[in-house]
């Protein structure tokens, strides 16, 4: 059979900081509709939404069990899909939001910075096949214990590229507030430069330096799986100037590994 396009879309928390945003975000997801047969989106908690749950968190114990509070800040990201799923409907475009553990993400039980062992997308594969696109809440997933673990600060783009190798997709393309990534911090440096296309090892080198553009997670992921990222501005995604690719030349291998 052949096989069908699938691209996985990741939005920050910065793209989705106020309702009226999700309907934002439902008009790129659409144009990637129309160039992929499957799209799946995971997106972020709103704005500051996590900070605001461990917060919250901590008004109430100083010293909160783990895994009471990965229960209590997953919450963030499951108020996302949600709301982006209802956006997508406002659009008479069908969507269907999944939570990580329904999504199949398999995790360690480390709370608060477990890392993904296995994907089982088996509950998304029926869904993208009837064409709906597919909504995942980021940074968390499932203990094998059935607990409900986060995956770190941050940890929904380590999802985004988890979702992306189990569904064999062509790449993950990261949708965040920066026109991409720059050889120096172009908040603190005016004359720092885009750079178009990177190497996996260039990319490391730039975020050990501190950019904080992806999870790290992410990209030692996707190397190990020769996946491409793209990290490009949700205010203008179709600016083909900006954005960068991160990839290596020469695919390593064709077999599916998770994080060490
Ligand atoms: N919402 C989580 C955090 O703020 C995960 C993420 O944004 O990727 O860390
Ligand atoms: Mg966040």
């Amino acid at each position: 059979m052949e096989q069908k396009k699938c691209i996985v879309l990741k939005f920050g928390g910065a793209s989705v900081s106020s309702p009226e945003a999700f309907a934002s975000i439902a008009e790129i997801i659409l144009q990637r509709r129309s160039l992929y047969q499957q799209v799946v989106v995971v997106v972020s908690a709103m704005g500051d939404t996590t900070d605001d749950l461990i917060a919250l968190a901590h008004k109430v114990n100083p010293n909160p069990p783990r895994r009471e509070l990965d229960m209590l800040v997953s919450v963030g990201e499951r108020i996302s899909i949600a709301l982006l799923a209802m956006a997508l409907a406002a659009k008479n475009t069908e969507a269907i939001s999944f939570t990580g553990s329904q999504s199949g993400i398999l995790t360690t039980n480390d709370h608060a910075n477990a890392k993904i062992i296995l994907v089982k997308p088996q509950r998304l594969l029926p869904q993208l096949d009837n064409g709906k696109i597919v909504i995942v809440a980021g940074f968390q997933g499932m203990s094998q214990s059935g607990d409900i673990t986060t995956l770190g600060r941050g940890g929904s783009d380590t999802t985004a590229v988890a979702l992306a190798i189990a569904l064999q997709a062509e790449k993950v393309e990261f949708y965040k507030d920066v026109n991409g990534i720059y050889d120096k911090d172009p908040k603190k440096f005016t004359d720092a430069k885009l750079i178009n296309q990177l190497s996996y090892k260039q990319a490391y080198t730039i975020m050990e330096q501190g950019a904080q553009v992806l999870h790290a997670r992410c990209v030692r992921l996707a190397e190990k799986n020769s996946l491409p990222l793209k990290v490009l501005p949700f205010n203008n995604f179709l600016d083909e100037k900006l954005g960068t690719t991160i990839q290596d030349t020469v695919k390593l291998k064709n077999t599916i590994s998770y994080e060490d």
